[in-house]
């Protein structure tokens, strides 16, 4: 039976995992289960995650949406198609919606933004929740959809180590792991719900860089987290 602290440092952390042993991984998996069930029960929300669109600014070496991707057939959908797609949320009783899409950083983008949120408020109830995942923005961006009715806010950071963020991005002002943790720290000042995460399984990752995202997360006190694993293409 493998032992945990309540409160993990950075050695309990690596060591929990570095486990390979199936029994002792069956145990972290029914510890994590007990502790879930503590804290935040056992309910399972549904929301729609809406992409409405793959044309983003940033070039992600990892992404297979990044800007120099010719291949990728790019789309967006218009607001009345994401209206619809409200619509039919509603309809199967999701308790919300993600509106997701790569990064635009201009007064077109952002505007349209804050206008859907309230055409997307008047088309659903009070309870109905928009979370958002539409990248790096200014405080203003970010207060603008939050005062328009946006709760949550999604921004994984990918990495918390700045050298491996360097590796995985190109050297330029688009992409920069200070203004990432930036934008994030806004984020939460202005109030929304704040997820991050960070991928699993990227190139020259340690264990003690997870150990390292995991502590960042705790230590920022993030109320959701999203992690997912790195694919090669
Ligand atoms: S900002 Fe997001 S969508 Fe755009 S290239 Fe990077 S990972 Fe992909």
């Amino acid at each position: 039976m493998i032992s945990v602290n309540e409160i993990l440092d950075k050695e309990d952390i690596v060591r929990l995992l570095s486990i390979t042993d199936q029994g002792e991984q069956d145990d972290l998996i029914r510890k994590a289960y007990s502790i879930k069930e503590l804290t935040i029960g056992t309910n399972v929300y549904l929301r729609g995650l809406i992409e409405f669109s793959n044309r983003c600014q940033k070039n992600c070496f990892y992404c297979g949406i990044r800007s120099e991707n010719h291949k990728v057939t790019r789309y967006s959908l218009t607001d009345e198609e994401i209206i619809q797609v409200v619509e039919l949320a509603k309809m199967n009783q999701l308790t919300g919606i993600v509106l997701q899409s790569g990064e635009k950083q201009n007064p077109d983008f952002t505007n349209r933004i804050a206008n859907l949120i309230f055409k997307i408020k008047k088309a659903t109830s009070a309870e109905f929740r928009i979370t958002l995942s539409l990248g790096e923005q200014s405080l203003e961006t970010y207060q603008d959809w939050f005062n328009a009715g946006a709760q949550r806010y999604l921004l994984r950071i990918e990495t918390s180590n700045e050298e491996l963020y360097k590796k995985i991005h190109p050297d330029n002002e688009l992409h920069n792991y200070n203004t990432r943790l930036h934008c994030l720290e806004t984020i939460q000042k202005v109030g929304y719900q704040t997820g991050t995460g960070v991928m699993i399984g990227l190139p020259f990752q340690t264990i003690e860089d997870l150990a390292n995202d995991l502590l960042l997360i705790r230590q920022m006190n993030i109320d959701m987290v999203g992690m997912g694993p790195y694919l090669s293409l």
